[in-house]
């Protein structure tokens, strides 16, 4: 068994309980089916944030109509089917959100703030994480990148196809190595200006073109912390829907103490004890420092570490 099975049930944005359905996607019949489907709910954003219905328990998920009724606008874009039925996703502009905030029945949310506070559960916080990814790179993703023509959304969203010159354009997932690097009994973590005071995580990077994921975890540590890396073994992953990461969380083990700190990237970076790391995962580190929530792939990693000894 490998560490990453045991965070299922407390890693956000995973879990979501989507058949896909992938290879129906191109046949507009069975989308049409989908659609008429009496179960068939969709979620909505307004820009960046998803408006929720506030019954008992909150809905992230409407009827299509009630989506439409809000404001829905732009293409409806099929996420896949679930259990309860058919799920799709649609979005409005960020204006939308300032006139339902004074709604009583509704509630305009923060997607990063609903996987640490448990606003909804755990599959439709998944679902939200698909919607976001595909809704963000539907806006940002309009004309072909080829030849700059306006392009078409087939498939129920999961592809664009230029009418001029027939490039097809597919949703982008985004890389990026997030690594625990250990030496001995210690663990290197790193602190970014914008963390909340006492936050410490794992550092973490883009994966670059041509590069495997070792490569790109050695390159992040060497550059960020001045640390030379040498085994570095996968441990498992996470969507990170801001707008389409996919976070790769590695275990590496360094070849070197020595730290030299890139300031350009990170406020500082040191070496912690198991014990020390054990008392930020728990919250009880008398210095009040701490690690990221269970949502978060980085707690994972610093905990399998912990766990280790
Ligand atoms: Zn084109």
């Amino acid at each position: 068994m490998s560490p990453a099975d045991d965070w299922s049930g407390r890693l956000g944005y995973v879990d979501d309980g989507l058949d896909r359905r992938s290879y129906l996607r191109d046949d507009p019949a069975f989308l049409a089916a989908e659609t008429a489907d009496p179960a068939a709910r969709s979620c909505l954003f307004a820009g960046e944030a998803p408006i929720l219905r506030r019954n008992s328990p909150v809905e992230a998920f409407m009827p299509l109509v009630a989506a439409d009724g809000l404001g829905a606008s732009g293409e409806r874009i099929y996420l896949g089917h679930t259990a309860s039925g058919p799920r799709f996703a649609a979005s409005a502009p960020a204006t939308l959100a300032e006139g339902l905030r004074g709604r009583s029945d509704l509630m305009v949310a923060d997607l990063r703030q609903l996987a640490f506070d448990g606003g909804v559960d755990r599959a439709a916080l998944g679902l939200l994480g698909v919607a976001k990814s595909m809704l963000s790179w539907h806006a940002r993703h309009r004309f072909c990148a080829n030849c700059g023509t306006m392009t078409v959304v087939v498939c129920g969203g999961w592809k664009r196809v230029c009418p001029a010159c027939a490039a097809e354009h597919f949703p982008r997932v985004d890389p990026v190595a997030i690594m625990l690097v250990g030496a001995g009994a210690d663990c290197l973590l790193g602190r970014q200006a914008r963390f909340a005071p006492g936050m410490w995580s794992c550092l973490a990077g883009f994966i670059e073109p041509g590069e495997t994921i070792e490569a790109a975890v050695r390159r992040e540590v060497q550059e960020e912390a001045g640390v030379a890396v040498g085994a570095v073994r996968y441990l498992g992953a996470q969507p990170w829907p801001f707008p389409s990461s996919l976070m790769i969380g590695c275990r590496a083990e360094a070849l070197a103490r020595d730290i030299v700190v890139d300031r350009l990237e990170l406020e500082d970076a040191r070496w912690f004890s198991r014990a020390e790391a054990r008392a930020m995962l728990d919250r009880t580190h008398p210095d009040g420092l701490m690690t990221p929530p269970p949502p978060a792939i980085a707690h994972h990693l610093i905990r399998a570490f912990v766990d280790e000894a």
